[in-house]
């Protein structure tokens, strides 16, 4: 397994729109290891392959204390069960040290493929249904920074490309 790069905010690649996965076969499979053990050393929740450069539509996640939840979306697609909003707070590994409130839908039904290619369905609310939502935006080149105001937004961007001369 590998610890992959992390894009950061505002780097355009995470911008770009991921394509569907045709055969999840070893090689999808080696890059949900990959990203698992990248989103687990950061640490994060949730990590979409965009986010490392990969643009391909899987998604990683695992929303337990310990670890013990690993979820794999490939090809994920959803639907919005209630127009009901809630708010959570958001991060974003590829947005770090940024937590932001946003208010998406509460309730959806995702459909997708696990690692081994095998379809499945499953009704989300709460915080898997925000993750899940945040992390298909970034299948579709969008950041949770796009929800907010264009000042707020601009404020992030500018602090993060300070932060990236100084490390570069
Ligand atoms: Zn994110």
């Amino acid at each position: 397994m590998a610890i992959l790069n992390i894009l950061e905010f505002p780097d355009s690649r995470l911008r770009t729109i991921a394509k569907p996965v045709a055969a999840v076969d070893d090689g999808i499979r080696q890059l949900v290891d990959d990203m698992f053990e990248t989103m687990y050393e950061a640490p994060g929740i949730g990590l979409a392959a965009t986010q490392v450069n990969v643009h391909k539509r899987v998604v990683v996640m695992d929303l337990s204390e310990d670890r013990s939840e690993p979820r794999v979306f490939i090809n994920p697609e959803f639907e919005f069960l209630t127009d009901e909003m809630q708010q959570y707070q958001e991060g974003c590994l590829s947005v770090p040290g940024f937590y932001e409130n946003v208010d998406r839908p509460q309730r959806i039904k995702i459909k997708a493929l696990d690692r081994d290619g095998q379809p499945y369905e499953l009704i989300a609310e709460g915080l898997l249904a925000v993750c899940i939502q945040h992390e298909c935006d970034h299948l579709n080149g969008k950041l949770f920074v796009d929800y907010l105001s264009n000042l707020k937004r601009d404020r992030i961007k500018k602090k993060l490309e300070k932060l990236h001369k100084q490390n570069a």
